[in-house]
């Protein structure tokens, strides 16, 4: 089975089509706050090829109060079993300047993954080089960096560390990610869409049925069959996430 590990399926213009359209594809949908971990919950209730990830984005969690930042994170809390990640959360310095809050409110997150045992799926747009200080410092196991567009020495480092890699289906005409692939053990490796994002072909509405291009392109580099790479990946998946 095919995995995509990282997709907004409330944001997909019709999520339940995109959901049927890729039901040979296990989903991890990617909540960013309150309303929208609501929602991926409801969808890894009611597919049996979705799976959800809570998430509180960086960018978002800046507008919130103290006790608002508690009120989500008790909420991710509340439903442990029901998740298999804490992600989407990170930090973006492209977006803001404000290092130092997302800084304490990634570190409240880190916290409560440690807490409740789960692997943290990481958002680190022009915040790499923080972002690995920070999950270094903490000594986090478990940790997929999702769309990363560090530079290759943090790359060596990630490795080092033991944590992964997702591959956006945007591989198909992306240097950086062909580059990343080539580099990193496949046992580092999985695939996202980060649907509706990062569109193969730069089209708008990317879907999870999509993935099939960081398979492809995996294959393609690794010189591994389509099947081989699947189920390479879905053994790193199982080792990961359970
Ligand atoms: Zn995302």
């Amino acid at each position: 089975m095919k995995i995509d590990l990282h997709a907004h399926l409330e944001m997909c213009e019709n999520s339940e089509k995109v959901i049927s359209n890729a039901k040979s594809v296990l989903i991890v949908a990617a909540g960013v706050d309150l309303n929208s971990n609501k929602k991926v919950l409801e969808f890894s209730e009611n597919f049996e090829n979705v799976k959800c990830s809570f998430g509180l984005y960086p960018i978002e969690a800046l507008e919130l109060s103290g006790k608002e930042l508690q009120k989500e994170l008790d909420f991710i809390e509340k439903n442990k079993n029901k998740i298999i990640a804490i992600g989407e959360v990170g930090i973006d310095l492209k977006e803001s300047d404000n290092l130092e809050k997302q800084r304490n409110n990634f570190l409240k997150i880190i916290e409560l993954a440690k807490k409740i045992d789960k692997p943290l799926i990481v958002h680190s747009r022009k915040s790499e080089k923080e972002i690995l200080e920070i999950l270094e410092q903490e000594k986090v196991k478990r940790v997929v960096m999702h769309c990363f567009s560090g530079n290759f020495k943090l790359v060596k480092r990630i490795v080092e560390n033991g944590w992964s890699f997702s591959i956006p289906t945007c591989v198909k005409r992306s240097e950086h990610f062909q580059k990343i692939i080539l580099e990193v053990p496949i046992e580092n490796l999985f695939c996202e869409t980060d649907s509706p994002f990062l569109h193969p072909d730069g089209e708008k509405n990317n879907e999870p049925k999509n993935v099939i291009e960081s398979y492809k392109m995996i294959s393609k580099i690794k010189k591994l069959s389509l099947k081989e790479v699947e189920k390479k990946i879905e053994e790193n998946f199982e080792r990961l996430f359970f």
